[in-house]
């Protein structure tokens, strides 16, 4: 059964949540799972929030609206993780209550009109690009701390943090490193913004041994999706 199997994921995930923070002597308490839905049918979500689980993450905002509609009845957090075009601002406002990809100035101002427009407080986390090469998504480290000021005085949103993922080709636990003190950084400026959102299934362990928050699974959780989907 579905429900078995997504437990079994769970279980195990949870377990090397734990391992991960205890070799480092943190307390598990202050790693949150962040499940990554994509690809995955709304009743896994479901299952996933019968099993205890609060946080879900989606990237693609055709997949994630009808699922956040579908599953509004149910108390989870929203985090949208994937790039985001200003052209979809409109819709994910509508149901994320964090978005992870904030990455470049006007991105940010069209989260903050829209969020205004629908009486909403968005959480923001800017990302990363710990390769410092900005195709992927993710801003230079040289633009974090403005960026960081531009989120904090804009209307409608709250600065939670920082998010990166780990380059390829890379030791994870190097790109962590940098993203430590990228994160130092901009709480020396904004010490609300405790949010360190790093580490995926492959690399969980690394970010959690270099400061990460949230971590964000879905493979070690749900299985392989069919299609790669970043
Ligand atoms: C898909 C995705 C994840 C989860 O990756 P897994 O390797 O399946 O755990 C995490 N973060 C982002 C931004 C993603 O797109």
């Amino acid at each position: 059964m579905r429900r078995d199997e997504i437990a079994a994921g769970l279980a195990e995930v949870d377990a090397r949540i734990t391992e991960a923070c205890h070799a480092v002597g943190r307390d598990r308490g202050e790693v949150t799972l962040i499940a990554v839905t994509k690809t995955r049918p709304a009743e896994d979500v479901r299952i996933l929030a019968e099993l205890g689980v609060c946080d879900v993450g989606e990237n693609r905002d055709q997949e994630a609206a009808p699922k956040a509609r579908e599953l509004a009845g149910i108390p989870l957090t929203w985090h949208f993780v994937g790039q985001l075009q200003t052209n979809k601002v409109r819709s994910v406002v509508g149901y994320a209550d964090v978005i992870q990809s904030v990455d470049r100035l006007r991105l940010v101002e069209a989260i903050s009109r829209e969020a205004v427009r629908q009486g909403r407080r968005v959480g923001c986390l800017l990302q990363v690009a710990l390769d410092d090469d900005p195709g992927r998504g993710g801003a230079r480290a040289a633009d974090l701390l403005a960026l960081a000021d531009e989120v904090a005085l804009a209307d409608g949103l709250w600065l939670g943090g920082v998010m990166a993922v780990a380059p390829l080709g890379e030791d994870p636990a190097a790109a962590f490193a940098r993203l430590r003190e990228l994160a130092t950084r901009v709480q020396e400026q904004h010490p609300r913004a405790t949010m360190v959102s790093a580490g995926m299934s492959g690399d969980l362990a690394q970010a959690i041994a270099y400061g990460a928050t949230h971590v964000r699974v879905g493979t070690a959780l749900l299985g392989r999706r069919k299609s790669f989907v970043r």
